[in-house]
């Protein structure tokens, strides 16, 4: 095994030192909380200090202070990996080695962040601060507040010299927000490192709350798929005032007609089944009947169309292709040579690609309209709701959060999950993060994270990891 290890400045290690300097801290759990609670808040902010979006030199001095932090908390550097495909593009693997009762179980986060600019913020995106009972910075909710819970979690169980059944593999990825090139360079390059039977995602999932509390504890369980594809017509074309009978424009515009009245068929998965059965408690009645019975199969036209009429739900329960772009002819006075219109589809992923492409032919129904993939799909299977990590999961959140539903989600967006599930690694987003469901703020401006949220995902996480 080769990792590339480079190095890199590093800045502030107060987390660290408080790691170090706490040790004899612990006598009772709830000072050992305490402690921690502080440990996890200074390394929080060391993290988010460090700019480790794109154009800020990515995640090469994030990644570096991560795998030393690990280091110095007691971990052994033959379980501490620092690599990457590229120098600015690094991960972390760190290995907590259980008694071998099962396979390893993956914990995943994302080090870069989106960059921010200051004259877009209220305050500097990369100086952490506590306000009104927020902790504001870029990547406080996407995906800091997910690096700190696993590597404080880790490092406290460490001090407090508990042992797992099995293995915990910790999975900082670098470059989530662009290419994803970390993620695929572990999974293809250092398989042996990360093989999991499962992955715990921290960029997924979560607790909305609605009117100030949770409303559900939320699993992301699957992704779509992203395919793009090109749609053209080509014409000899000519002069316009001779028209000839066929046209490129009429041909291609006659095709988008037929797409935008064509319905993709309805299909659940595990995750999207969960989704719609638990909704279906926060609904008016003849939209809770209408998702119980899409949920049990049973569902009629009419129940189906009422829950097509919310966008989300119809792009929940069916794959969906949409024109995004449009270009064609070159001249007022001229027949178009070309027309082309680009088309977005967000294929569900237990639909076939190569099936939504068919399907669209036929739809499309000209020979004519040539399709090509500008961005082919990266097929995402989605990860199974079963009982062993329902009760997982799940018993976890009703310990913390007695009678609050558990349900699957299947996210629109793509994370790092995608391509751990396409490596045939279910992976479940359990950020276990309570945020406002009107006030996301991740990718856009004064990002924060409550100060509450923050602690009770801490708190959650400490309890997952030793329920494995
Ligand atoms: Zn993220």
């Amino acid at each position: 095994m080769t990792t590339h290890v480079h190095t890199v400045k590093v800045r502030g290690v107060r987390g660290l030192l408080l790691v170090l300097c706490s040790v004899l801290g612990f006598a009772s759990s709830a000072g050992a909380s305490e402690e921690f609670d502080v440990i996890a808040r200074d390394l929080y902010e060391d993290l988010v200090n460090i700019p480790s979006s794109e154009p800020r030199g990515g995640s090469a001095e994030i990644a570096a202070f991560a795998a030393k932090t690990m280091l110095e908390g007691g971990f052994a550097a033959e379980d501490v990996h620092l690599l990457g495909p590229r120098p600015e593009v690094m991960g972390v693997v760190v290995r907590y080695r259980g008694r071998g009762q099962g396979r390893p179980v993956m914990m995943m986060a994302h080090m870069d962040v989106v960059d921010a600019l200051r004259e877009d913020w209220e305050m500097d995106p990369f100086t952490f601060i506590e306000k009104d009972g927020y902790f504001y910075g870029r990547g406080t909710s996407d995906n800091k507040a997910g690096v700190v819970t696993l590597m404080a979690n880790f490092l406290r169980l460490k001090k407090e010299g508990f042992v797992p059944a099995r293995d915990m593999i910790m999975v900082l990825s670098g470059d989530e927000e662009t290419a994803a090139e970390s993620i695929m360079y572990m999974l293809k390059e250092h398989r042996d490192l990360v093989d999991a039977e499962f992955s715990l995602n921290s960029d997924g999932g979560g607790i909305p709350y609605m009117d100030g509390k949770p409303s559900a504890f939320v699993i992301q369980g699957a992704e779509k798929v992203y395919l793009t594809l090109k749609l053209e017509v080509t014409n000899p074309g000519g002069h316009s005032s001779v028209p000839r009978p066929d046209n490129a424009i009429y041909e291609l515009a006659q095709g988008l007609v037929n797409l935008s009245q064509y319905q993709f068929p309805v299909s659940l998965n595990d995750v999207t089944r969960s989704f719609f059965k638990e909704s279906a408690r926060f609904q008016e009645p003849e939209t809770a009947r209408a998702m119980q019975a899409l949920a049990s199969d049973s569902a009629t036209a009419e129940q189906l169309a009422l829950l097509a009429k919310s966008a989300v739900y119809n792009s929940t329960m069916r794959t969906t292709c949409v024109a995004t772009q449009l270009h064609g002819g070159h001249a007022e006075n001229a027949l178009p040579q070309t027309a082309q219109a680009i088309v977005n589809c967000r294929v569900l992923p237990q639909d076939s690609p190569d099936q939504v492409q068919e399907t669209l032919r036929r739809i499309l129904a000209n020979d004519r309209i040539s399709m090509t993939s500008v961005f082919p799909a990266v097929a995402s299977p989605p990860s199974p709701m079963t009982p062993a990590i329902m009760e997982l999961l799940g018993g976890v959140s009703a310990q913390m959060y007695p009678g609050l539903p558990v349900m699957g989600k299947m996210s629109t967006g793509a994370t790092d999950g995608l391509h751990v599930r396409n490596a045939g690694i279910p992976t479940y987003g359990v950020s276990a993060l309570g945020a406002d469901m009107n006030d996301i703020r991740a990718h856009g401006m004064n990002e924060r994270v409550s100060v509450d949220a923050f602690y009770k995902a801490m708190e959650y996480w400490y309890r997952l990891m030793k329920n494995l």
